[in-house]
């Protein structure tokens, strides 16, 4: 639990964004050190367990009844025998925290949750750290799920308070805040982060990285997404967020939150395995395993194995998962084609590529 939140004004937060470039990331780097092992990344997977049809009206989601246009099939409650087959591929997969959202725009009590409850305490018993993301949620329904074995809770402040009523109307910003502290009282770990690619502005990066920070105590874990434009949505022509200011945020988080997991969320497949490897050496040192994130998609998980090897990292907590756990016998083993096509042949996926099955 992170304690002794150093209160930080916004002028100080734009004045560490505003660094020269290695200068932050060597003070996020000392951060990062000082707090954290800095060549390990924590790997959790994310599991859709509802789909779509949510009441909310984020302008970025494709699972919003608002967007009709978004072309995406949804999928009621899935039973919990589905899910822990798929917690149970995840375990195997090399995930050591599974996450489930359901786009529900709050918990309800009734046989939905109780199913819930029941598959958090399933995955919790495989030896997985459980984290819930089902809306906005009342404490004593928090309580049950810390009691089903749940030990994180999701729930985005998405951007600054200022933009925030540009991206969604159906819930306020207080109304998020209060949710997470509804969670914090219940015990639960708090998870709490935002989307860049808005349309926000820099300072409304900085006015939601000063929030999270601000929270007391500070968010366990601070997952930061780059939108991923989805045809249908309000937002499909988004311009892509400039790498250099997506790292930028990832190191001043890393410094503002100094005990806080950083994930890297939604975005990835749209980054260089470079840019990548700038947000782990920013302070980044979480990131979702898996082909898809809730309904959009990410890197498969041998690229990102094949990652962390090519950066000398490992995975926190655990190892690599048997079945990558050696590199194989080919010299093209992520190193560049030697006939200079440009593509890592261990990414290009003609030698080495892992097939999923997905339910
Ligand atoms: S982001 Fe979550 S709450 Fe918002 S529309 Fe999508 S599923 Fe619903």
């Amino acid at each position: 639990m992170n304690t002794a939140t150093p209160v930080t004004d916004l002028a100080a937060v734009r004045a560490l964004y505003e660094l020269p470039f290695p200068e932050l990331l060597f003070r996020a780097m000392q951060v990062h050190r000082t707090h954290h092992d800095a060549t390990a990344v924590q790997l959790c997977t994310l599991q859709s367990i509802k789909t779509g049809r949510c009441q909310e009206d984020c302008k970025y989601c494709p699972q919003s009844a608002h967007h009709p246009d978004a072309a995406l099939q949804p999928e009621p409650l899935m039973a919990t025998e589905r899910v822990l087959e798929a917690a149970r591929a995840a375990k195997a997969g090399g995930a050591s925290r599974f996450c489930m959202g359901a786009a529900w725009r709050e918990v309800k009590d009734g046989a939905q949750f109780d199913s819930v409850l029941n598959t958090v305490s399933g995955v919790a018993e495989l030896g997985l750290e459980v984290c819930c993301t089902l809306g906005m949620l009342q404490e004593h329904q928090a309580k049950r799920l810390k009691d089903a074995g749940c030990t994180v809770y999701n729930h985005n402040l998405d951007t600054s308070r200022e933009f925030y009523p540009e991206i969604i109307t159906t819930r306020t910003y207080d109304d998020r805040l209060e949710t997470l502290a509804t969670v914090r009282r219940a015990g639960l770990q708090v998870c709490s982060g935002g989307i860049l690619g808005l349309g926000e502005t820099v300072e409304d990066r900085f006015k939601l990285l000063h929030e999270l920070a601000s929270l007391d105590p500070q968010p366990d874990s601070v997952p930061i997404n780059a939108l991923v434009p989805v045809e249908g949505t309000p937002m499909a022509e988004n311009d892509p967020v400039d790498p250099i200011e997506f790292v930028r945020v990832i190191a001043v988080a890393r410094i503002l939150m100094p005990r806080t997991m950083v994930r890297l969320s939604a975005g990835r497949t749209a980054m260089s395995a470079e840019l990548q490897a700038l947000c782990f050496t920013a302070g980044a040192n979480s990131i979702f395993l898996g082909e898809k994130l809730l309904t959009t998609p990410n890197p498969g998980r041998h690229e990102d194995f094949t990652l962390l090897r090519r950066l000398g990292m490992r995975p926190l907590g655990g190892e690599f998962p048997e079945d990558l756990s050696q590199a194989p016998a080919e010299d093209t083993w992520a190193r560049p084609c030697s006939e200079g096509c440009g593509h890592d042949h261990a990414e290009g996926g003609d030698h080495h590529h892992h097939h999923h099955h997905h339910h």
